[in-house]
């Protein structure tokens, strides 16, 4: 099948121990009190350290809280970035952008959105669409004028406890009318201190690489080697094609092995598919894909309700074994 998306994106589970690739977790979205977070950025980071996080973004608002300002263990990875907010000459709200990598400071309350993009960019940072459906983002009046977003927060925490947590709509929107594969976050956005239990260490992106370094960490975000959890571990995503040559449909056959799940969702440019057998939980779904779709992202929902995001797989670039 030709008209393949326009990009390809790294899946995380073909990255093997072999060639030095381990799981990191993290959270790249926090407050502390160098903005509208409670914490310390010390207090922020001793936090996500005891909870046996790998990386942590201590996104203030406006403004890059330092990385040197804290004691960091050596072995964790802190990600300098910041929480950019642009004015939207667009006519939709204020613009969130979580900033990760960076080192400058900008005015980014008075610069165009597409200028703090590009300046975040030659800085060599990357830059994610923060909580979308909780900033009621319109993604063809307020994103697709822009170009050089990184991908999407697909998870929320602090966004979650006021209803709109969620930004899978616009994820697949912003694939379908652009055709092209996002990577996505989940985050905790955290503001409280942890002992109010209100909006932290629920949200994390788990991303495969070879360096505990943040440049890493950001590079295989980027390319989509990652996924996003609020409990479940996806531990392979495996695809193969299963119709015959002959004929004109191109079916993919998925294997998808997680922690304890009661349903699998292949969401994809159209229709999509659901396994939930009904009968019990399970750690390993395989499931046939309906014929011709383009591309599919796989929703792992646990016993618990949690869910596990994984980034798209093309499957128009899948082929017979
Ligand atoms: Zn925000
Ligand atoms: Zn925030």
């Amino acid at each position: 099948m030709s008209n393949a998306p326009q990009n390809t994106l790294i899946s995380p589970f073909d990255l093997t121990d072999d060639d030095g690739y381990t799981w990191v977790k993290g959270n790249l979205h926090s407050h502390t009190t160098n903005s509208d977070g409670q914490p310390s950025p010390q207090e922020r980071l001793d936090g996500y350290v005891e909870h046996d996080y790998d990386y942590l973004c201590l996104s203030d608002h406006y403004k890059i809280t330092r990385i040197d300002s804290v004691d960091c263990p050596d072995n964790f990875i802190l990600i300098q970035g910041a929480e950019l907010h642009p004015e939207n000459p667009f006519g939709g709200q204020t613009h969130h952008f979580v900033v990760l990598n960076i080192h400058e400071d900008m005015d980014s309350k008075n610069m165009p959105p597409q200028h703090v993009i590009d300046e975040a960019i030659k800085q060599g940072g990357s830059v994610w669409l923060a909580h979308p459906h909780w900033s009621s983002v319109n993604i063809i009046r307020d994103t697709l004028p822009l170009q050089g977003l990184a991908g999407i927060e697909v998870f929320n925490t602090t966004c979650r406890r006021m209803g709109r947590g969620e930004g899978t709509i616009h994820w697949d929107d912003w694939m379908d009318l652009t055709d092209t594969l996002l990577p996505a976050l989940a985050n905790d956005d955290a503001h409280a201190k942890q002992e109010t239990k209100r909006d932290t260490y629920e949200g994390w992106t788990m991303a495969r690489v070879r360096e505990r370094t943040a440049d890493a960490v950001t590079d295989a975000l980027e390319a989509g080697a990652s996924y996003g959890s609020t409990g479940p571990e996806i531990h392979d995503i495996q695809l193969r094609r299963v119709d015959e040559v002959s004929d004109d449909k191109h079916v993919v056959e998925a294997t998808v092995r997680s922690s304890e799940a009661q349903s699998v969702n292949a969401v994809c440019d159209t229709f999509g598919t659901e396994h939930r057998p009904g009968n019990g939980t399970f750690d390993q779904a395989v499931f046939t894909i309906r014929p011709n779709a383009r591309w599919a992202r796989f929703e792992v929902m646990g016993p618990d309700g949690s869910k596990a995001w994984s980034n798209p797989f093309d499957l128009t670039r899948v082929e017979h074994e």
